[in-house]
């Protein structure tokens, strides 16, 4: 079950040299850091001899796809629990082909995972319950290890996060490594000190982690036309899709700092692509329609 990801240098627009680590390479569905945190929870099911995995989301969660995905891949039978009204979109329905069960539960239930986790799974000896977006200590093994094939000194790698898993993976790493690197962690929604107090539960050593609470546009999903020209100028100058909910909230706190001079020209900096692009497919309606060519 192992995977690689490529670094490649990618020079946009007048700005320096930056270099982004693939992840988004590894699997078109069990995506990014969602393969990173499902490595070791797969490893750890199997090792207890469970068969069948269940865990939660929102309709558009890439961790649901990616699990489905796996699961299919790895002999594994799936259920979720999704968040909300039922409804139906593109992720569901790759999902669904994947063999993933859903069940909707309202957003009060929701937030009692375990308790639904007992009420409909306690009977089912293979039952395997995985949290929200992966989110385990296993995770974070997983996550560590996205460095383990980088060689190069990095002076700052940026990431997204959302419950942060990723993040302290990475920071554990960066935290071995003795450089001198700074982790960027950018929150994709309204913070408020939570992204910083995860990683802080999976890590003793946060001197070298930076959060940068100023780029998530508004909060989860949320956008802003000035993030929507963003990721389209990016995407069609570098041949890199990056998506509004995670990556592109990465890329554009890259950029801004160099605009500011937060970050040096001759700076060596890594970005992290923690993959996700299928999210997009539910952003279609945001983007504007190509002007008309002239005749
Ligand atoms: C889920 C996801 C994240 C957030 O990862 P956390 O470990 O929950 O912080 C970041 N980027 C992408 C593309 C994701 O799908």
């Amino acid at each position: 079950m192992d995977f690689y990801s490529p670094i490649h240098e990618v020079k946009f627009e007048s700005y320096p040299s930056i270099w982004v680590k693939r992840d988004d390479l590894i699997d078109p569905f069990i995506s990014g850091n969602k393969w990173r945190k499902l490595k070791y929870i797969l490893t750890e099911a199997k090792a207890q001899g469970k068969n069948h995995l269940v865990t939660f989301g929102g309709a558009y969660s890439n961790h649901l796809l990616a699990c489905a995905a796996a699961a299919a891949r790895f002999g594994f039978t799936c259920s979720a629990f999704v968040r909300g009204e039922e409804v139906d979109n593109e992720m569901l329905f790759l999902s669904r082909l994947f063999g993933m069960k859903h069940s909707f539960v309202s957003r009060t239930d929701y937030r009692d995972k375990q308790k639904l986790f007992d009420q409909h799974y306690s009977l089912d000896p293979q039952a395997y319950f995985i949290n929200e977006g992966g989110a385990c200590e296993e995770a974070v093994w997983g996550c560590a290890e996205i460095l383990d094939q980088v060689h190069a000194d990095y002076d700052h790698i940026f990431c997204a996060a959302g419950t942060g898993t990723t993040a302290a993976g990475l920071l554990r790493a960066v935290n071995e490594s003795r450089s001198n690197c700074k982790l960027h962690v950018v929150p994709v929604l309204k913070d408020q000190g939570a992204t910083h107090q995860t990683i802080a539960s999976y890590v003793e050593v946060l001197e070298n982690v930076v959060i940068e609470n100023d780029y998530h546009f508004g909060g989860y999903a949320k956008t802003k036309p000035d993030l929507l020209q963003f990721i389209s100028r990016f995407t069609s100058q570098t041949g890199i899709l990056i998506d509004h909910v995670y990556t592109g909230k990465v890329f554009y706190a890259i950029y801004d700092q160099f605009n500011k001079g937060q970050l040096k020209a001759d700076a060596r900096i890594l970005a992290i692509h923690t993959g996700g692009i299928l999210g997009l497919l539910g952003a279609k309606k945001f983007f504007p329609l190509n002007p008309k060519k002239p005749l």
